[in-house]
């Protein structure tokens, strides 16, 4: 009876062997492959509680929320630049206390009852809400190290920084506001375009911000364009791109239409890196590549240079 069950366990050995052989080698490569990182990633996301972690599309490194906000969300492993928003980019460029806003109640309407698959009011509700913002930028003059400027900060989260109505006459407004006071302008870019929802009324700030500029340019004053990732279209085919010095954070998208578009249409292969910012200055569309981190204090030096060239002009 022993020896026979001792046999039996001896056999059973024998029924644990299958699930020790090695699957056909394309179930290796696909099912095996793929088990541990499902388990690697649920037991991750247990551990790691929202909101206190960031993980870096670049280089997969896990970054504690307040480091990544320390260094103006830029990755401290690999340089890659988040998404910020404007009020924090003005907060990691101006002096303390400097900033004096301008029509921070300017709200868009919806001129033209626009109805899609939400209507135009519905979008403007939901972003304003969700983002506490009135619209995709915010202009104010501040000061920036010794100068005093008029700044625009475009924020990409609210209707995908898109140019309507508001923000071509904020941006008009700041601009003629720092005419007026004789003071250089920066402009900080980051849009997906024109603001479909107001058709013609959108495509009208084109012209109307680059009216500006040139009035500013012609009591001559400096203009710095800042651009962020992405900035295209309408944007940086009007007042993006009229800077006197173009500067970008560092593999920003840039361009008029996007490369899908430019690809189906023409049917030819893009060079490699098309459209970023680092091909744009290669190609001399862009005068610099400034990262975040150095932003305010690469700033002051321009605003510096282009003061003291002002001043022996006029001298
Ligand atoms: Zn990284």
């Amino acid at each position: 009876m022993a020896t026979t069950t001792f046999t039996k366990k001896t056999l059973g050995l024998d029924t644990i062997e299958p699930a020790v052989t090695p699957p056909p080698p394309d179930v290796a490569e696909s099912a095996m492959a793929r088990k541990p990182k499902m388990a690697t990633t649920r037991s991750r996301k247990k551990d790691i509680p929202e909101g206190i972690w960031a993980k870096c599309p670049k280089c997969a490194n896990m970054i504690y929320d307040k480091e990544l906000d320390e260094n103006h969300k830029v990755c401290l492993k690999c340089g890659h630049h988040f998404p910020i928003g404007a009020r924090e980019r003005i907060h990691s460029l101006v002096e303390t206390c400097s900033f004096e806003e301008m029509d921070a109640e300017m709200v868009s309407v919806d001129v033209l009852k626009f109805t899609g698959v939400a209507s135009y009011r519905s979008k403007l509700d939901a972003y304003q809400k969700s983002t506490t913002l009135k619209d995709a930028v915010i202009t104010g003059v501040g000061m920036i190290g010794g100068h005093r400027v008029g700044l625009a900060v475009m924020d990409f989260t609210f209707l995908g920084g898109s140019m309507g109505s508001v923000v071509g006459e904020k941006i008009t407004r700041v601009i003629e506001k720092a005419t007026e006071k004789e003071v250089p302008l920066i402009i900080i870019s980051t849009s997906g375009g024109a603001r479909m929802y107001e058709g013609m009324f959108s495509l009208m700030q084109m012209a109307k911000t680059s009216g500006a500029l040139a009035y500013h340019a012609k009591a001559r004053l400096p203009y710095i364009s800042v651009l962020t990732h992405p900035t295209t279209a309408g944007v940086m085919a009007s007042y993006a791109s009229l800077g006197d010095l173009i500067i970008a954070e560092p593999a920003a998208m840039i361009g008029f239409a996007g490369p899908r578009v430019i690809k189906d249409t023409t049917q030819a292969e893009l060079p490699p890196g098309f459209q970023t910012a680092e091909f744009l200055l290669d190609h001399g569309l862009i005068d610099a590549i400034v990262p975040r981190t150095e932003m305010k204090e690469k700033l002051i030096t321009y605003l510096d240079f282009m003061a003291e060239g002002r001043r022996q002009v006029a001298a």
